[in-house]
């Protein structure tokens, strides 16, 4: 017989079980496995008054937010209009059936309550997670950065006074409560431009050449499995090659060493660098920024540094005719020596359309630390720098792709910079947990293929012991 649902409601429900409605394999029942929260109470507690009213467990709010971005849900309100549809979500924030859902204003209230401190720790947390699963060999730190499109309309940008536009940075860092304001003052446009809607956001071209209010993401992910171990982010104008040293300063504390290596594109190929990295005993596998600007254009026939030879001895360059360049003033603010050749020679110099173009004659400059350097730039063009770069660009890409199309790494949900550094330390978390779920399964399945093979390969054994027993008649000879 055919059978109908019926569509009246029952007034009561017994033996509601949320824990077994939800699958054993469930990534939230992973997360709960793996990630013991319990850290958050003690980590907020001086966050709290000891009377009135009593406020919604902190563990939950931070779950709702590692739900919103895990699901990427639009907003605050729609992840709060969905958690009571969602028998998962609310066995993993402890709810029962019949519990009230608070309002999404619990979210913004405790991200103001709690600053950045909390998800730096959640983050740190989960990487050595990581590291306790193998997940991490600390030989590479592969480096890079992406824009992130702030919530501002370019609408909201307008032109003032660069001391206006200053005051209001500062004073949108004293509303947020003492968040630190470490970033470098707003050159070129972004210091007589601001966004009214987000002041902390500043001016930079996308895809396409836009510009727009953006932020930056800058992250070093370990060579091995992809695991992020650091992560910065600064408005959007701030160039990345200043930022390797904060990512390489969070590499070492959180993993313990520095890596062997740093692989990077050639925008963080700069002198500065190379010759930190070369100091603290790193392989340089970054592209040469010099490298790419000396295929301009205006370089095009003109002879190459190489052409030179240089005296160690006597601190001079010889050029191909044979001339001696000294040294003629240390250039402060891009700190290197210049060296010059006589004027006069330059002007009755049969090469010179080969080798200058400028009144002057060549100019050839020298770091103070040019052994660095050189040495830094043979690493760079060796064979597996490049085999490295190559695997960079897969690896990094895909992890920034993954944040984008899973995670809305894309555009920041919320205004003010310490909130896009909560937004990117919940992603690279979330990240990170996604690696270590996937290589946690993979592990169990290997150790059990492991077992099973040991099992079989030892009942092999057995097998061929026993074959080798023959029942002994008493008519054989002995
Ligand atoms: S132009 Fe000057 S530096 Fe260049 S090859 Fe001639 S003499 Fe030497």
């Amino acid at each position: 017989m055919m059978g109908h649902q019926s569509k009246q409601p029952r007034l009561w429900s017994y033996n509601v079980n949320l824990d077994r409605r939800v699958r054993a394999d469930h990534p939230l029942r992973q997360i709960e496995r793996l990630v013991d929260m319990g850290f958050v109470y003690r980590e907020v507690k001086g966050r709290y008054g000891t009377r009135g009213n009593v406020s919604v467990d902190p563990v939950v709010i931070l779950k709702m937010m590692l739900l919103l971005f895990l699901y990427d849900v639009r907003s605050e309100r729609e992840l709060m209009r969905t958690i009571p549809e969602r028998l998962d979500w609310m066995w993993f924030l402890g709810y029962g059936m019949d519990d009230e859902v608070p309002d999404h204003s619990v979210l913004s209230k405790a991200r103001r309550r709690w600053g950045t401190g909390l998800f730096e720790r959640l983050f740190e947390r989960v990487l050595r997670l990581c590291i306790g699963a193998g997940l991490i060999d600390g030989e590479k730190l592969l480096v890079d950065a992406s824009l992130v499109r702030a919530d501002a309309s370019k609408n909201s940008i307008r032109e003032l006074p660069a001391a206006t536009v200053r005051k209001m940075r500062e004073a949108m860092g004293r509303l947020d409560e003492g968040e630190p304001a470490d970033e470098a003052p707003a050159g070129g446009t972004n210091a007589t431009h601001v966004s009214t809607t987000d002041p902390d956001a500043t001016l930079a071209k996308h895809a396409g050449g836009k510009a727009v209010p953006s932020y930056k993401n800058h992250r070093g992910i370990d060579g091995k499995a992809g695991v992020i171990t650091a992560v910065s982010t600064t408005t959007g104008a701030i160039n990345e090659a200043h930022e390797l040293p904060n990512l390489l300063g969070q590499h070492r504390e959180r993993i313990g060493q520095l890596p062997k290596a740093v692989v990077a594109d050639s925008k963080y190929g700069t002198v500065e660098n190379y010759t930190e990295c070369q100091k603290l005993g790193m392989r340089t596998h970054m592209a040469d920024l010099a490298a790419t600007q000396q295929n301009h254009p205006r370089r095009e026939g003109i002879f190459p540094v190489e052409a030179f030879g240089y005296d160690r001895c006597r601190d001079v360059f010889i050029c191909p005719a044979g001339e001696e360049l000294r040294r003629r003033k240390f250039c402060v603010g891009r700190g290197h020596y210049e060296y010059i050749a006589r004027a006069a020679a330059c002007a009755a110099c049969p090469l010179r359309p080969e080798c200058t173009r400028s009144k002057i004659g060549r100019t050839l400059k020298r770091h103070p630390e040019q052994d660095l350097l050189d040495r830094a730039r043979r690493q760079a063009a060796s064979p597996a720098a490049r085999l490295d770069r190559k695997r960079r660009q897969h690896l990094q890409e895909r992890n920034f792709a993954d944040a984008a199309n899973n995670h809305g790494f894309k555009r920041a949900r919320w205004r003010g910079l310490w909130r896009q550094r909560i937004q990117d330390l919940l992603i690279a978390t979330l990240q990170n947990l996604r690696i270590l779920l996937r290589n946690t399964s993979a592990t169990v399945t290997q150790s059990l293929a492991r077992l099973l093979e040991r099992v079989s390969t030892a009942l092999g054994h057995f097998g061929r012991i026993l074959a080798s027993f023959r029942p002994v008649c008493v008519c054989d000879p002995i």
